[in-house]
């Protein structure tokens, strides 16, 4: 096979980009204001320095700077595992025998095993310049924990990580990389905390929830000194950082002169979509250039295509500032048969937002067809996708085939953004095919959406 272009877009460390950029700030609506839950008021800069350290809590509230330069220390973290691969897909391409031109970028190259290190690396670089001692948080399938052990350890810091129960027992691996990176974990809900243990006596026999782990974190960081709470996910600094991934891929396609038609991200908390879609979405925004975005969402957790747009409690404790976000409700737990992540009850609010704005679509499906197109993908392209990215990989093949009908030679970019080594259950499942798919009732999730707080 003769090809036009090479297979891997590679970008030299020279090229990589040297600021994140804040899609906030070419927003004309701004996404709505995190709620301090007592008093219903916009969180203030110095509200929000208690829960996270002071510079994030400015990006978390900066919704005007464009560009944010990236500190020198972490670029050069970033510099031994980025920029990561953007690559063409002819071997999809081919045994889908569709004239699109497939690309994906390639998150998963770092031991961690995804996108989430990119941030994990700069929360703990302004922890360790804040004078802080340690940061605690949650991890739900693992990611995000193993991600901020190796960020911890790099700059010296402690961390404690609170991992959902059924992770806990079911992820011993996963729960073992953190350890080895030197973490403390926690399995969730526990007794270490007050809101553990009333959940524990609420519920006894929990398998534990996202929701509930983060409530325990957030309170173990604010109880204790010289510590903060940090999230993986769903807040606008974490997808500003996270704009490393969209940035590296506009410079990569430039570079190569390809136009991207669609752009395709799995969306949980809406993270590595947000990130990847951001600087496409500000010429979007801008008028320079027209795309087409999908969020993809498990079936099972269908925030963005079945929640309401509302302002909701990011935690079961609910000690967290209220969102306005699509949202199930903050009790919404996804069926137990679920085996992925992308099972939190929210949404970003960035990504809410312009979802709310028709600016991106949003899909949701079944996890027997997505496990199918990670099979296929892993067949030809030769990497195991993780659970998570393959949602989008199912998408992106739907794309394909819809462009094989129609004869169209589409430019399809979708965010490839881990590793499936330690989702192995979940793949045996499918292999022994008794994986299921559960899609919750329009009751269930009215249930858990009459539960939200009645603001506005
Ligand atoms: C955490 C994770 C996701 C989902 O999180 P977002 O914030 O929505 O990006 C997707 N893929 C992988 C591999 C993850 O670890």
């Amino acid at each position: 096979m003769k090809h036009d272009m090479p297979y891997k877009l590679m970008l030299s460390e020279s090229e990589m980009p040297t600021q994140w950029y804040n899609v906030r700030a070419d927003m004309k609506t701004k996404p709505a204001p995190l709620l301090n839950p007592a008093t219903g008021k916009p969180v203030t800069l110095d509200e929000l320095s208690k829960v996270f350290c002071r510079e994030l809590a400015k990006q978390e509230l900066d919704d005007v700077s464009p560009y944010i330069d990236i500190p020198e220390e972490i670029l050069n973290f970033y510099h031994m595992y980025r920029p990561s691969p953007l690559v063409r897909a002819y071997f999809l391409e081919k045994a889908l025998d569709t004239p699109a031109h497939i690309f994906y970028k390639f998150e998963g190259n770092n031991t961690s095993g995804s996108h989430k290190l990119n941030s994990a690396i700069a929360q703990t670089y302004y922890a360790k310049k804040e004078g802080l001692t340690g940061v605690t948080t949650e991890t739900g399938a693992g990611q995000w924990g193993t991600a901020l052990a190796m960020a911890c350890a790099y700059f010296g810091l402690e961390c404690d990580v609170f991992m959902v129960k059924c992770s806990y027992e079911q992820k011993p691996f996963r729960r073992e990389v953190i350890r080895t990176f030197g973490a403390n974990v926690t399995p969730s809900p526990s007794d270490t905390t007050a809101v553990g243990r009333d959940i524990l006596k609420r519920f006894p026999g929990t398998s534990g929830s996202l929701g509930c782990a983060i409530s325990e974190a957030v309170e173990s960081a604010i109880t204790r000194p010289g510590r903060r709470y940090v999230l993986g996910s769903v807040l606008s600094q974490v997808l500003l950082h996270q704009s490393i991934i969209g940035l590296e891929t506009m410079a990569a396609l430039k570079k190569y002169g390809v136009k991207a038609d669609i752009i395709i991200g799995c969306a949980g908390g809406g993270s590595n979509l947000g990130g990847l879609i951001s600087p496409f979405m500000g010429e979007k925004l801008r008028g320079e250039a027209d795309y087409k975005f999908i969020a993809v969402e498990p079936a099972s957790c269908p925030s963005l295509t079945r929640g309401k747009y509302v302002y909701d409690y990011c935690d079961t404790g609910k000690v967290c500032p209220l969102a306005k976000m699509y949202t199930l409700g903050s009790g919404f737990i996804p069926s137990s048969n679920h085996a992925g992540g992308l099972r939190y009850h929210g949404m970003s609010s960035v990504v809410s937002e312009l979802y709310d704005e028709k600016l991106i679509e949003a899909r949701s499906v079944e996890q027997t067809s997505v496990f199918q197109a990670a099979r296929d993908f892993a067949r030809v392209e030769g990497t195991l996708p993780a659970p998570e990215s393959s949602h989008a990989i199912r998408v992106a093949i739907d794309e394909a085939i819809r462009c094989r009908e129609t004869g169209e030679a589409k430019n399809i970019v979708f965010g490839l953004t881990g590793t499936g080594f330690f989702d192995m259950t979940a793949y045996q499942k499918f292999n022994d095919g008794v994986m299921s798919d559960y899609i919750p009732t329009d009751e269930e999730i009215a249930r858990s959406l009459a539960e939200t707080p009645k603001i506005g």
